[in-house]
């Protein structure tokens, strides 16, 4: 089928839809885009015949070591599978406790969890969304092995300051990088600064497939050799080019994690427009500061703090914080606009943490930034009349306008 065919009266529908409704995200217009590149690299994998263990996983793998840096990419199933076996890679032991943020997506915390350590939580900075290193430095116990930061929204955890945490205290330092392709501090790229860390392709991420896909980025060559084994079933020794000759014996319990050819194609067709889209990005919300900093209501706009030179912010999400957070969403959904509540549960409080035992009131600002915190539509594609549409109708909301 021909995606980019319409009749003329879905072009009639898509207009008024349009027109009327702003959604948070949309990745079928990044796709009906860029289809052309897609196509032509998807149509290599139906040519070489081969749906796993193909050259396109292998080539995304260099793309993205060229792109970040990282001497080793290990592409796999998601996001949250490459913090499983990045942790299981580093030797993570039952029991051993892992600093996290107390707010992120679940899966920073619950990795750990799955990976058989337990999540000890640490409150973040009200700037950055990211760990706060004195208060890491105040969180760690006998029993901490691990410092895992999470990088959020729009730029990094403070990196030095973290690692000079870590490294008077002896933790191996990891990082939830899944949100932060292209994010950069001090010249190296997010996931970098330590052991290792992940990329998430999940279709909302900056660079995005067409469903779930993930990698690890590590320097180090033990490291990535254990995460390439886990992700095939333990197999130790050989690379996936091998196969079909590759080992069939399992070294360690490992799982099928690995990243689909089809993806692989998706994603290096989109790769070469991800610096572009990153821009844009700046753009968008360059374009939303201004027209947000004088309403009323609106408590926060994203800051980027300037961690020295080769250092880089990439908008991932667009997150403000405002006064009746929950009423502003329910009129925003009743104009069609769409929103995203990042996070509304703060980890420490997440029912599968019950049994840890800690409470409300531990983490004042994660817990702050779930009761205030709105992501706003923002996507490369979103266009300057849909996010004026937006910032008349916060406004208005605050204002006490008729809608
Ligand atoms: C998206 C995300 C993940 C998980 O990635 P998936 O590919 O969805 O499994 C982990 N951590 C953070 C901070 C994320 O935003």
């Amino acid at each position: 089928m021909d995606r980019r065919g319409t009749t003329d009266e879905d072009d009639a529908t898509t207009f008024q839809v349009h027109c009327r409704t702003v959604p948070f995200f949309s990745q079928a217009e990044s796709f009906a885009r860029l289809w052309p590149l897609i196509e032509d690299r998807v149509n290599e994998v139906f040519d070489n015949g081969k749906f796993s263990h193909g050259r396109q996983v292998a080539e995304l793998e260099s793309a993205l070591a060229a792109y970040t840096g990282a001497r080793h990419v290990i592409g796999v199933n998601s996001g949250t599978d490459a913090l499983v076996l990045l942790l299981r890679a580093c030797g993570i032991r039952p029991g051993d406790g892992v600093l996290v943020p107390a707010y992120s997506f679940a899966a920073t915390a619950t990795s750990v969890a799955l990976a058989g350590g337990r999540p000890q939580f640490v409150d973040i900075d009200p700037v950055t969304y990211a760990m706060d290193p004195a208060a890491l430095a105040a969180a760690v116990s006998p029993t901490s092995r691990f410092v895992m930061p999470a990088h959020l929204f729009h730029q990094m955890a403070d990196m030095a300051g973290l690692a000079g945490v870590a490294a008077r205290h002896g933790l191996v330092l990891l990082e939830d990088s899944a949100e932060a392709i292209g994010m950069r501090q001090r010249g190296v790229h997010a996931g970098l600064h330590g052991a290792g860390g992940v990329l998430s392709f999940f279709p909302s991420k900056t660079l995005g497939a067409l469903g779930d896909a993930g990698a690890v980025l590590t320097d180090d060559p033990g490291t990535a050799e254990l995460v390439s084994g886990l992700r095939h079933h333990g197999r130790l020794g050989r690379t996936v080019d091998d196969f079909p000759t590759i080992s069939t014996r399992s070294a360690l319990p490992g799982v099928n994690s690995k990243m689909d050819d089809i993806q692989a194609a998706v994603l290096l067709a989109k790769l070469t427009r991800l610096d572009a889209g990153i821009a844009r990005r700046g753009e968008l919300a360059a374009a939303y500061g201004e027209r947000l900093r004088e309403i009323p209501g609106v408590l926060r706009l994203p800051e980027v703090i300037d961690r020295g030179p080769d250092s880089s912010a990439v908008f991932y999400v667009y997150l403000i914080e405002v006064e009746r957070r929950d009423e502003l969403v329910d009129h925003l959904a009743r104009q069609g606009i769409g929103t995203e509540v990042y996070y509304p549960t703060p980890l420490h409080l997440q029912p599968c943490f019950a049994e840890i035992g800690y409470s409300r009131g531990d983490f004042p600002i994660a817990e702050a930034a779930s009761e205030r915190a709105v992501a706003l539509p923002f996507h490369p594609d979103l266009s300057e009349r849909q996010l004026d549409r937006v910032c008349e109708a916060i406004s208005a909301f605050y204002r006490g306008r008729p809608e």
